[in-house]
């Protein structure tokens, strides 16, 4: 086991998880026993992920920023990154527009397979579609009024804040510059120090990761839905995924002709994180791991890593509005709607909006689904016919999100010079115990 790649113990373990959980439906209580002594070792996995992401993006990007030791630099570097971000979410949407006007999944769809699915999961989406109805009552300006905290500790307390934090850190970065090196040496120092333990403590995660991502995948196989509403939903998830292994494609391929960097080099590198990615289906919880993936393992500088990654886990998901543009047509088509271009234009725009607004957790892309339903004026019922494989597909989606911040990350440090060789660090290299 020792002399396995990561991605191979993680695969491993991911693949023992999915056999103990076929093998333990089979019997009665087997779910239960999953429930109660597997599952709860997949929940402190991700929750120890979780607890280090916002230490993490402040560490980093206040350590990042002040690294730059120009504020010139930081806006050209912002800029890049921003730019970059949205160029990639565009053509993902544009994508999944183009496959699912070319598949139409949703006409496979019979008129009674969407009675009973709209009836049966009709209470499931409720809670999407309150939380959606929420968000939509806030005036325009309310994302931009949200970026400023009122209280950098109360906002510190919540995964969910992290721009907030991200802003916070940016903004005290961009303090730490304008102040004479003397004065600033001892909190800079200290922030350097803070990061790099935290990246120890990623390393140290990562040694459980096999066995993490066993109970996760384990707890999941035993929880799922049916097979029949898979059958049911064949067309629709191949489309998202088929986008989903494009954007791939487009990834490496941009990666490989601005940075001469292959793909095989790229996915060996970033592969840990896009396993962690899918069993984990949180961008947010993967973000260490995908850090330490970028610096140690594709040689980006971690000045651009620190900034680049931790907005581009909260604003840049090109799986989620690729998924998001599939999904509001598929549901047009299975409620035998006819989408006009225009419309189609403005899903572009309204996904692309949907997704920086999703927060990177489990599920977020389809609270956000309902604002582009409710924009191209599409039933928002329609949510209940793509409940039962959200949960997969949200796993194939996050994948992407990550390798879409991690290929970004790469194409900014090569613009900045800032893309070097990988340096690797095992857990104990320090360590002569
Ligand atoms: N789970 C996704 C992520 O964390 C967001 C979503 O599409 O639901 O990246």
């Amino acid at each position: 086991m020792k002399k396995l790649a990561l991605h191979w113990k993680i695969l491993l373990g991911m693949l023992f998880g999915v056999i103990v959980g076929v093998l333990m439906t089979t019997f009665d209580g087997g779910k239960e026993l999953i429930q109660d002594w597997i599952k709860p070792f997949g929940k402190i996995f991700i929750n120890s992920l979780k607890l280090i992401a916002i230490p993490l993006i402040l560490a980093a990007l206040i350590k990042g920023v002040s690294d730059l030791k120009d504020i010139s630099k930081l806006s050209k570097m912002g800029g890049r990154t921003i730019g970059i971000y949205l160029t990639t979410t565009v053509i993902a949407v544009s994508i999944g527009l183009l496959l699912v006007n070319l598949v139409n999944p949703g006409n496979s769809i019979s008129e009674d397979t969407r009675t009973e699915m709209v009836g049966n999961y009709a209470d499931n989406t409720t809670k999407y579609k309150e939380t959606a109805m929420a968000q939509k009552e806030a005036g325009p300006l309310k994302p931009l009024e949200d970026l400023v905290p009122e209280n950098i500790f109360s906002s510190a307390t919540s995964n969910r804040n992290m721009l907030q934090v991200i802003f916070f850190a940016i903004f005290f970065g961009i303090g730490l510059i304008l102040i004479p090196e003397e004065k600033g040496k001892t909190v800079k120092h200290f922030f350097d120090g803070f990061n790099e333990v935290i990246l120890k403590m990623v390393d140290l995660i990562m040694l459980a990761a096999p066995y993490g991502v066993f109970a996760l995948l384990a707890a999941l196989v035993v929880e799922s839905p049916s097979m029949d509403l898979f059958k049911a939903l064949g067309w629709y998830s191949i489309t998202v995924v088929f986008g989903l292994a494009i954007m791939v494609v487009i990834y490496t391929t941009l990666v490989f002709v601005f940075t001469k960097k292959r793909p095989k080099f790229f996915i060996n590198g970033i592969s840990p994180a896009q396993l962690l990615g899918f069993s984990t289906s949180s961008s947010a919880a993967t973000l260490p791991v995908t850090m330490e993936r970028v610096t140690e393992h594709l040689g980006v500088e971690e000045e651009v890593a620190s900034f680049v990654l931790p907005i581009g886990a909260t604003i840049n998901m090109d799986g989620t509005s690729l998924y998001q543009a599939v999904a509001a047509v598929f549901i047009a088509q299975a409620f035998g709607m006819d989408l006009d271009f225009s419309t189609q234009l403005g899903i572009i725009a309204t996904a692309t909006l949907a997704s920086i607004g999703s927060a990177a957790v489990p599920g977020a892309g389809m609270v956000m689904l309902v604002g582009v339903l409710g924009y191209a004026g599409i039933p928002e019922a329609g949510l209940a016919l793509i409940f039962a494989v959200d949960r997969p597909l949200d796993m194939c989606r996050t994948v992407i999100n990550v390798t879409g911040d991690a290929a970004v990350s790469m194409l900014v440090a090569k613009s900045v010079d800032k893309l070097g060789e990988p340096h690797v660090k095992n857990w104990d290299d320090n360590y002569k115990g």
